[in-house]
């Protein structure tokens, strides 16, 4: 089977006044579709800036990151961007959800980025809701919710569009024991129908618990 990810040589460097700084250096790995792989180091070993690669948020400043077989370094920012809303979905740690839209909302807003008319739009944001248990919470804003279920929002919200891959970093990162295992629940049955899903964690129990980690060291990947 291709790959679904590629970084051959990736180098990414931040341009600094005070000095540049280079987050990751030479990372080399692939991904095939259907995988569920950890990205684990310690702070500031250059977790979220790979996270943010992988997504399409940014590009490499070196080396080549393939995604669905294209080089993303050739994409239009529109084409960059229509890529993203089709094909990744995103978790955080801080949820990130629209602070004056309803959960139900929240879930739709991808939709509209794929213009999907807006029943179906509704109809599929309400079918996810129930997926992660929060049907009762439709009409709730993300300051009526709890953490766990702010995040359960999100994982709604990144997983309505079907996206091929599906990037978390530190989703359990802000939740008690109980609300991270729903969360780890949803990423694993997610990853049980076949796809793609990439987990930055912190936590050595989740980590042992997965099938593939990537280990970060200073922007090199000392371990896979
Ligand atoms: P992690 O997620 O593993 O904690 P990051 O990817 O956030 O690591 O950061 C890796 C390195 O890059 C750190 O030294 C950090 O200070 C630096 N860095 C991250 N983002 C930026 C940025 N936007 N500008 C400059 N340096 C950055
Ligand atoms: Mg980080």
């Amino acid at each position: 089977m291709s790959n679904l990810i590629e970084l051959n040589h990736v180098e990414k460097r931040y341009f600094r006044k005070g000095g540049d700084v280079t987050a990751l250096a030479d990372v080399s790995f692939a991904v095939k579709p259907g995988e569920m792989v950890g990205i684990v180091g310690h702070s500031g070993s250059g977790k979220s800036t790979l996270t943010r690669l992988l997504g399409c948020l940014s590009s490499p400043t070196g080396g080549q990151y393939r995604f669905c077989g294209r080089d993303v370094a050739t994409l239009s920012p529109n084409e960059r961007a229509a890529l993203r809303a089709r094909k990744i979905g995103f978790v955080f740690q801080d949820f990130r959800l629209l602070p004056t839209l309803t959960a139900l909302e929240n879930v739709e807003l991808p939709l509209t980025f794929c213009g999907v008319p807006s029943a179906t739009r509704r109809r599929r944001a309400y079918q996810m809701l129930c997926a992660v248990g929060l049907e009762h919470r439709a009409a709730h804003r993300p300051f009526e919710l709890s953490g766990g279920q702010q995040q359960r929002v999100a994982m709604a919200r990144a997983l309505v569009a079907r996206p091929k891959l599906l990037l978390a970093d530190e989703p359990t990162g802000n939740l008690d024991a109980r609300a991270g295992e729903d969360v780890m629940n949803l990423l694993t049955r997610w990853n049980a129908r076949g796809n793609t899903v990439i987990l930055v964690t912190h936590d050595s129990r989740i980590a042992a618990a997965l099938p593939r980690i990537l280990h970060l060291h200073d922007g090199k990947l000392v371990l896979d």
